[in-house]
């Protein structure tokens, strides 16, 4: 008897918790809906890396004290994010730099819906968000960290006629064909890249960025990510087509793309030293970390071109370079593509970044392939290393004889970047 008085005593307990403590929240979150009639229209979103990024507009003035939220079911947490408001239209974006707005591996786990929050003097009003992109929803899984991993799905979702970005973040293992990184150990096979000579012996690049990527592998791993090579031997790749070293990166999704390099100019070197390439439109934090940390061992490059700031470089598409590598494609029968002034230059950095770094590669010309990533908007955030020169003797010296220094400063530099513990 007394147990039954126990166990009814459990159940009421319960049946009292859950609807004081699950119901009473869906029931404040739910009330905020309710008053939302009217929505702002979603022109470009995407994930770049580890960050989420979304733009919108409404056709009308809103108050200038007006912010992106994001509320969970008992929580409303302020986006950082920016609004350009005039007479008859208001537009808001999280960040004019790809690799920053949400960053997604801190979400805690949980439901969210992204909201306008317009708040007028004492009035506050919500606004919902509707996709009016040909995009879809989005799926990220969060960079292993303790063995861990979030699964986030950005899905687009019509409630009661009204339309939500709604953000759901679990714990999920990493699936087999997902991965933290790639690796991209430059050249190989019979494409043996820069060559360098010291003490009448030659040194080729591929053989000198495959044995650092090798390196560099093991010792991610021991951070514990999961990291793709492009290549684990000594073989040519394709740029472009199933597995081609620019399609990998986003085949597996990966949330960061390394291309590893080594430079070499005409003539003799007076100087050697790193040159880290980076995306357009970013903050240059990760790119500054990993040159100051290669820099430690072969010095800042002292190429002035391209140059950001010390041993940080972008390579971009000029007026005359988009009208030579059109005329070019011309000579060769071939289609000439929509190149956009300022661009990203290089293949690993351009066509790995997908929409956000302007990709072009569409299968056009068939000589060259197809990326089928060149137009998505979820893509690996790519850079591409120049570890050293070559043919500059202090710096293949170190090439040859400290290439576990290499691996580990890249190492220290995904460690500090990712907060990795
Ligand atoms: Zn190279």
């Amino acid at each position: 008897m007394k147990k039954i008085i126990y166990l009814i005593l459990l159940i009421s307990l319960l049946i009292f918790s859950y609807f004081y403590f699950i119901n009473k929240d869906e029931k404040s979150i739910l009330s905020k809906l309710d008053d939302i009639n009217e929505e702002f229209y979603i022109d470009d979103y995407k994930i770049f890396g580890t960050h989420f990024n979304i733009s919108g507009c409404i056709d009308k003035k809103i108050s200038n004290e007006s912010k992106i939220v994001l509320v969970s079911m008992d929580d409303e947490t302020d986006i950082e994010s920016t609004f350009d408001i005039t007479e008859n239209k208001s537009c808001f974006y999280l960040s004019s730099k790809n690799n920053e707005g949400l960053y997604l591996d801190d979400l805690k786990r949980g439901s969210y819906l992204l909201l306008v929050k317009e708040i007028n003097n004492q009035d506050v009003k919500y606004y919902t968000l509707n996709n009016k992109t040909n995009y879809s929803s989005l799926e990220y899984y969060t960079i292993t960290k303790n063995n861990e991993n979030n699964k986030i799905n950005i899905n687009f979702e019509s409630i009661k006629n009204k339309n939500y970005v709604k953000i759901d973040v679990v714990k999920s293992k990493l699936t087999d064909d997902n991965y933290d990184i790639t690796i991209d150990p430059g050249h190989g096979g019979n494409d043996v890249g820069a060559i360098g000579i010291l003490n009448n012996q030659k040194y080729y690049e591929s053989d000198l960025t495959l044995e650092i990527a090798l390196l560099l592998k093991q010792e991610l791993e021991d951070l514990g990510l999961k990291v793709k090579l492009t290549r684990e031997n000594d073989v040519n790749i394709d740029y472009y087509g199933d597995g081609g070293r620019a399609v990998i990166p986003n085949e597996v999704n990966s949330k960061y793309s390394l291309s590893i390099h080594l430079n070499s100019a005409q003539g003799i070197m007076s100087y050697g030293g790193v040159e880290v390439y980076t995306p357009n439109d970013v903050n240059l934090e990760f790119a500054k970390i990993l040159a100051k940390n290669i820099s430690n061992i072969v010095g800042y490059s002292k190429k002035p071109t391209d140059k950001l700031t010390n041993g940080v470089y972008f390579n971009y598409f000029t007026k005359s370079d988009i009208e030579e590598s059109n005329e070019n494609l011309k000579e060769d029968g071939m289609e000439p593509y929509d190149i956009k002034e300022g661009s990203p230059y290089m293949y690993m950095i351009r066509e790995v970044g997908g929409v956000s770094t302007y990709a072009y590669q569409d299968g056009r010309n068939i000589e060259y392939g197809l990326n089928k990533y060149y137009n998505s908007n979820k893509t690996a955030e790519p850079y591409l290393i120049e570890m050293a020169y070559i043919n500059y003797d202090d710096d293949l010296n170190q090439l040859i004889n400290n290439k576990e220094l290499f691996a580990e400063s890249i190492k220290e530099a995904v460690k500090e970047y990712l907060n990795i513990s």
